[in-house]
């Protein structure tokens, strides 16, 4: 232990040493004014400050102060611009300043699995090395404002289903070279003060309990040495989620979980020195940030350009038939209602309340552009209104050009439930589609937090995605629209055909065994391997100039895979336009009897070049560019062999290629035996895969029998459970849960929240009744509870019977 702690934690009482493991409040870290330790302040994140105005406990999604809303990260992901995210990092940072917040919740890490999630929004990329350098990019640039940021939401968390009782079953080598290493990169790189715990199990084992993520991997390993926070509600069994590594559970249950620790330390299940570790690892960050307050200029104006600056850098041409950039003196139609309200931002915990927000119609009339506007569409439901869409058609005829604006709806996507399809509403398909017949100059711009099909793509000329913006939506889109900038941003996933094309369709979203049977073969590792024809490919991106790739030279030709070697390679600007390219460095592994990708990505560089301008980009690999995580030795392996290196301007456009013999300076090791792993294993040839069942019984995790919490005083039951056992546990469940519920519901009533609650609730373990009630309820009524679920009907009785007393 450290000096500078070991007296203050001398003179803590072992009751204040297990209240400093859980918060003050929702947002506070708990202060002890006796030994004047101070709370600090939690806000969320990630792409914008959402501090609560009211802190009173509880999941809390209501009202917050005004703060920049910057682009989500599915959005700034596409920028590839580690730069920009620093930059986006200070500007969090100061605003943190400025509402006194100490630790900005984000950013997530997690990989997009499926285009599903509802949450993938608030995530980089399907691709590890992108999450991981993005993160680590947004990391480094808050804490050099002496902020700390909480990297979330570890691990294997990518589907938001029964986030807190799921279980992903994932095999090692997935979860190393897939799920893990995104966050290991932000761990070395950018050292996060904090790092927030997922809901979800990986491989029978909660997260929050799970000390060879928490511990053995995240500390010992990586190096980590900041404090874990669970996620919301997320802990499960305080004290095993302690001695596993997680010292502040967010927000508190009361002093119901202080008490577990309290009672395990003195029957000596749990060594007190575990809690004074947690205890010096909170005081290390408590007075590290505590006293960082320094006063800063406001922040808000400059962070605008800025976010405008990430939302042009960050929108991805995805078609253009020569009709964009357009013209300011042609004769424009603005069509949708995205026009007016753009989708910005996501739903759920991240949700910001911005400054200001800008829209396309605005920035038009400002600029003294002549246009006709119809909405075309209504953002209330998916019906098309028959009125609004001949409305829109008559305003499109005879334009010059038509200026679409459609995409997912606020209800499509969400923390707290994940989508079932992949399609646009109706409403939108049709109007672009009928619009299309009438006028051959239409220009469709996108927004939205992940992938959708698009029907009507060969009957327009353009299409812009601009993911979520933020912010700046319309001064963004007005720039890239007529060429006062460029588009360079180049998609972070792939965009599939259909749907049933993803590797995970037929498991995702279960809501208990969550199955990664496509093990290593995500996003575009599949399409790619597999030889699937997709929408837009993986780092898929157009500009209005033109971009030769030339000259592609390895420093060495052959390396020992302890060394590194410098790819380099000239990039000129062929069109007439200034502009950004980003080129993508994969990596091609040599043909093995172990499972790889066909490619995977490895590096990724920027270059700003003026029209003409020829400029150099430099790409460093390691030995991790060429390791595969093997199974036998738990640990990263390169084979011996030539290694192909490509530099593409996508995933499917590759320029130039050369080769690179690579030596192992380790042992070749066996080949690992796949089929006689207990874990799962996957071949494209043959999908089978062994995975370890689970035992099923209620637990503390189990999922809640109460699913609609909506209809007052009644209670719809999801379970086998018998009738008597359904009434008891509906009875006592469903009164507190009903109510948080009615609370939340009346902070923030809009119906992409209320969705997100419904389903938060419904997918609620039983020990959200402990966690929920605010104290009122502990844990021996919880027991017996599920004593009496479990069949003990006398045992529980007694049990509920204590705990009611
Ligand atoms: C979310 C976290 C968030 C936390 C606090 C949880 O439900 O999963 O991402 O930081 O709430 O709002």
């Amino acid at each position: 232990m450290c000096n500078d702690f070991r007296e203050l934690i001398n003179k803590m009482t072992l009751e204040e040493k297990a209240s400093l493991c859980s918060g003050q409040d929702n947002w506070h870290t708990q202060s002890i004014a006796r030994l004047n330790i101070p709370g600090i302040m939690v806000a969320d994140g990630p792409h914008g400050l959402r501090k609560q105005i009211s802190e009173k406990a509880g999941q809390g999604i209501g009202e917050s102060r005004t703060a920049t809303c910057f682009p989500s990260a599915c959005t700034t992901a596409c920028s590839f611009d580690r730069d920009l995210l620093f930059q986006m990092g200070q500007g969090l940072g100061q605003e943190c300043l400025d509402q006194g917040v100490s630790v900005i919740l984000g950013p997530g890490a997690n990989i997009k699995r499926s285009p599903l999630c509802g949450r993938n929004f608030e995530y980089f990329s399907e691709d590890p090395y992108v999450g991981g350098e993005m993160a680590a990019a947004l990391i480094s640039g808050v804490q050099s404002q002496n902020i700390g940021t909480s990297l979330k939401h570890f691990a294997a968390n990518n589907q938001e289903k029964a986030r807190m009782v799921s279980d992903s079953i994932v095999d090692e080598r997935a979860l190393r070279e897939i799920y893990l290493s995104g966050f290991e990169k932000a761990v070395k790189s950018a050292k996060p003060w904090t790092l927030m715990s997922s809901y979800n199990l990986v491989n029978g084992t909660y997260v929050g309990e799970n000390h060879g993520l928490l511990t053995d991997i995240l500390r010992r390993e990586w190096g980590f040495d900041g404090i874990v926070m669970s996620d919301w509600g997320a802990v499960n069994i305080r004290e095993n989620a302690l001695a596993a590594g997680l010292e502040l559970e967010m927000p508190p249950s009361g002093s119901i979980n202080d008490n577990r620790i309290i009672a395990a330390v003195k029957d000596g299940r749990l060594p007190e020195r575990v809690l004074d570790t947690a205890v010096e690892r909170l005081l290390k960050l408590i007075f590290k940030t505590s006293g960082n307050e320094r006063p800063v200029e406001e922040p808000y104006t400059k962070n605008h350009i800025l976010a405008k600056k990430l939302a042009v850098e960050s929108a991805v041409l995805l078609k253009n038939s020569g009709l964009l950039p357009a013209n300011e003196t042609q004769k424009v139609a603005v069509i949708g209602a995205f026009a007016r309200e753009p989708r910005y931002q996501g739903s759920g915990s991240s949700k910001i309340n911005p400054t200001h927000v800008s829209n396309i119609l605005d920035v038009l009339s400002d600029k003294g552009i002549d246009f006709v506007f119809a909405g075309g569409y209504r953002l209330s439901d998916d019906e098309t209104d028959i009125v609004l869409l001949s409305e829109a058609v008559d305003a499109a005829r005879g334009k010059d050009i038509v200026f679409i604006f459609a995409g997912l709806p606020d209800e499509y996507e969400s923390e707290g439930f994940d989508r079932t399809h992949i399609d646009l509403p109706e409403s939108h398909n049709l109007l672009i589609s009928e619009i299309a017949k009438v006028n051959a100059h239409v220009v469709v711009v996108l927004y939205g937090g992940s992938p959708f099909v698009m029907p009507w793509l060969d009957c327009v000329q353009s299409v812009l995605m601009c993911y979520l913006p933020g912010q700046a939506a319309g001064e963004a889109a007005f720039d890239l629209l007529f060429g006062k900038a460029v588009p360079s941003g180049k998609l972070a996933e792939t965009f599939p055909q259909f749907l049933s094309d993803n590797p995970c369709y037929p498991y995702f979203g279960a809501s208990k065994t969550v199955e990664y049977r496509e093990s290593i073969f995500v996003g575009y590792r599949y399409y790619e391997s597999a030889g699937k024809n997709v929408l837009f490919p993986f780092g898929f991106g157009l500009s209005y100039t033109t971009f030769s790739y030339m000259n592609l030279c390895l420093s060495k030709k052959e390396i020992m895979d302890t060394e590194e070697v410098t790819v380099t390679m000239e990039v000129m600007n062929t069109g007439d336009y200034d502009a950004s390219e980003i080129v993508q460095i994969y990596v091609q592994a040599p043909e093995s009897k172990i499972f790889k990708a066909k490619k995977e990505l490895k590096g990724f560089a920027k270059i700003a070049l003026k029209k003409g301008q020829t400029g150099f980009i430099t790409v460093v690999l390691d030995k991790r560019s060429f390791a595969y995580f093997n199974t036998n030795i738990h640990d990263w392996h390169v084979e011996s062999g030539n290694y192909t290196i490509l530099a593409g301007a996508s995933s499917e456009d590759i320029r130039l290629q050369d080769v690179l013999k690579v030596t192992s300076s380790s042992a070749e090791t066996a080949v690992p035996d796949y089929h006689s792993h207990a874990s799962a294993y996957y071949s494209l040839e043959n999908s089978s895969l062994v995975i370890p069942r689970q035992h099923f019984e209620c637990v503390y995790g189990s999922k809640m029998p109460v699913v609609t919490p909506a209809r007052k005083g009644s209670f719809h039951m999801n379970s086998t459970l018998s009738e008597l056992e359904v009434s008891y546990i509906g009875r006592v469940f469903g009164r507190y849960i009903h109510k948080r519920f009615e609370e939340q519901y009346a902070e923030d009533p809009r119906p992409d929240q209320i969705r997100m609650m419904e389903a938060m609730y419904a997918d609620m373990p039983l020990r959200g009744l402990v966690n929920n009630s605010g104290g009122e309820l502990g844990f021996a009524v919880l027991d017996g509870l599920i004593l009496m679920m479990n069949g003990h009907l006398i045992r529980g009785f007694i049990s509920l019977w204590n705990g009611f007393r």
